[in-house]
């Protein structure tokens, strides 16, 4: 049955100074569940990104002097227009990357609408300071400011979500700002800045769309951006940083992860399998954040797996479109190409499957989707190069331990550092082993809660800087130091 799915009313236009502009070329978004052309996305140029930056950069003299009860009132407007679309948003999200549409509305509508409320209550509260100098002829305060124009490079596992974490704080403070969707989630931001486009002055946020290479690579290497944020992987993080060097532009860098989940023999097992589950298979494993890394201490280990197996084969895979689907496809076919290819080297290194081989039955319309069954792989020594690479995809594997020194030791062993966790109910336990562990977010049984203020962000490889938070605000804005004399009687140097 071919479900509700979203469709245009025509080619896909980006948004550059308040109007709709065509690019000279397009390219084809994929429906992940079809495996068919579902919309025209265009190709924008060099000089389309400098025309982005430009519209950014005349908007910013009259929007970084607004009051903040006008940018509280337009980000809070933002998170009303988010709610008051759920049905757009429950048939453009599936369609475009795959989300289950079940999750839409349990997941990305609620997180995006509340960090925008949430930035609408900070902008009341950022401030700088007053600073106790030792002359009392001398008052020394800071004022913060916004940087100027912020390229935010986003991308495609969830396009709400990910746009929200960067376009917030980045008005909130007073920036203007330019948006480059991936090139797989590009409809989502359009249509999201479509609803909002009549409460925003024009210039104060522009979407480019387009590849990487093309016009990212210009918009980041723009010399009058003030800061680039990117959300994505960490070839690109290298290649962004390299181009804005030539700028001198700082970044900010939320990248990949390995969520290392470290299961005690202590632990509520029927908590931690559920949790394990939910950290995996939520968003079709498709998450930054996912536990995609079980460590379990061996008294415990063939009892989770158990359960855990039992749970993954009960999964529901289908149309993310059906309201019966728990977890839907991967977002394209060079994706699901590169999970398989994961997949494939894990079993020529003897890594078990304990789940996810069984046959996919499938509707035939969905027959050339990009569908994966939730699977779980068992590496007990935990050498294997999946324990270590970031899959992306709906795919744990587990390993056992017996020392929990050396577990923290292994679960610190990769180029990343973004999410962890342990479940255990020794307390003492919990909180040496959250001490321990080398990550920006540590869950101590519990996984996937990610509340505003919070902040959000990875240590080595995952990246640095922080989303979702009052820092959040500091990345987005400068303090300017006044000192003001008040009489203060001069030395005679000079004569
Ligand atoms: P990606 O790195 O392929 O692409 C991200 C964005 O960068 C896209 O918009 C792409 O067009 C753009 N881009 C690529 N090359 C560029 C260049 N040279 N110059 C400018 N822009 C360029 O990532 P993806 O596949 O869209 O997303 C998946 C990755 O993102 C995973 O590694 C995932 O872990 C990470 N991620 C991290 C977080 C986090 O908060 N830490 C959240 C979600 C996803």
């Amino acid at each position: 049955m071919l479900k509700d799915r979203f469709r245009p009313d025509a080619d896909y236009r980006m948004f550059i100074g308040g109007e709709w502009v065509a690019a000279p070329d397009s390219f084809e978004a994929v429906d992940p569940s079809l495996g068919s052309a579902w919309a025209a996305i265009g190709n924008g140029t060099a000089g389309q990104a400098d025309a982005a930056v430009d519209a950014a950069r005349r908007a910013l003299p009259s929007w970084q002097r607004s009051t903040p009860a006008t940018r509280q009132a337009l980000l809070a407007a933002i998170a009303d227009r988010i709610e008051a679309n759920a049905e757009l948003f429950a048939r453009l999200l599936p369609t475009e990357n795959g989300r289950p549409v079940r999750e839409v509305a349990i997941a990305d509508l609620p997180a995006s609408a509340a960090i925008y409320r949430y930035y609408a209550g900070l902008t009341r509260a950022h401030r700088g300071d007053q600073i106790p100098v030792e002359d009392p002829h001398s008052l020394v305060y800071t004022v913060r400011e916004p940087l100027g124009v912020i390229a935010a490079i986003l991308p495609w596992n969830s396009p709400l979500i990910t746009t929200a974490n960067k376009l917030a704080p980045a008005l909130a403070c007073g920036n203007t700002v330019v948006l480059k969707p991936s090139e797989f989630a590009s409809a989502s931001v359009l249509e999201f800045v479509a609803l909002i486009a009549d409460l925003l002055p024009p210039g104060v946020v522009n979407v480019v769309t387009g590849f990487g290479p093309g016009v990212g690579a210009a918009l980041v290497g723009h010399p009058d951006v003030a800061k680039v944020t990117l959300t994505g992987g960490g070839p690109t993080a290298r290649a962004v940083m390299a181009t804005a060097a030539g700028a001198l532009t700082p970044t900010i860098m939320e990248l990949g992860g390995k969520g290392a989940m470290i299961v005690a023999k202590d632990a509520d097992l029927d908590r931690a399998v559920a949790d394990a589950a939910l950290g995996i298979y939520l968003a079709n494993g498709e998450a930054c954040i996912a536990s995609s890394r079980l460590l379990l201490h061996s008294s415990i280990a063939e009892e989770f797996l158990g359960r855990f197996a039992a749970l993954a084969s009960t999964i529901t895979v289908g149309d993310a479109l059906d309201p019966a689907t728990q977890v839907g496809p991967l977002v394209s076919r060079p994706h699901f190409d590169r999970v398989n290819g994961h997949l494939q080297r894990a079993r020529e290194q003897g890594v078990r499957v304990l789940a996810g081989d069984e046959e996919l039955v499938l509707d035939p319309v969905n027959r050339n989707g990009f569908f994966l069954r939730p699977t779980l792989l068992h590496d007990p020594s935990g050498t294997a190069d999946v324990v270590t690479s970031e899959v992306f995809g709906p795919v744990t594997v587990a390993e056992s331990f017996t020392d929990y020194d050396e577990v923290v030791e292994r679960a610190n062993g990769t180029r990343y550092g973004l999410a962890a966790g342990v479940w255990t109910t020794d307390l003492a336990r919990a909180h040496r082993i959250a001490g321990d562990l080398r990550a920006g977010i540590v869950w101590v049984n519990k996984w996937f809660d990610l509340p505003a203020g919070a902040p959000m962000g990875g240590v080595k490889d995952s990246g640095f800087g922080r989303e979702l938070s009052w820092e959040t605000m500091l990345e987005y804005s400068a303090p300017k130091t006044v000192n003001i004399d008040l009489g203060a009687p001069r030395f005679p140097l000079w004569g």
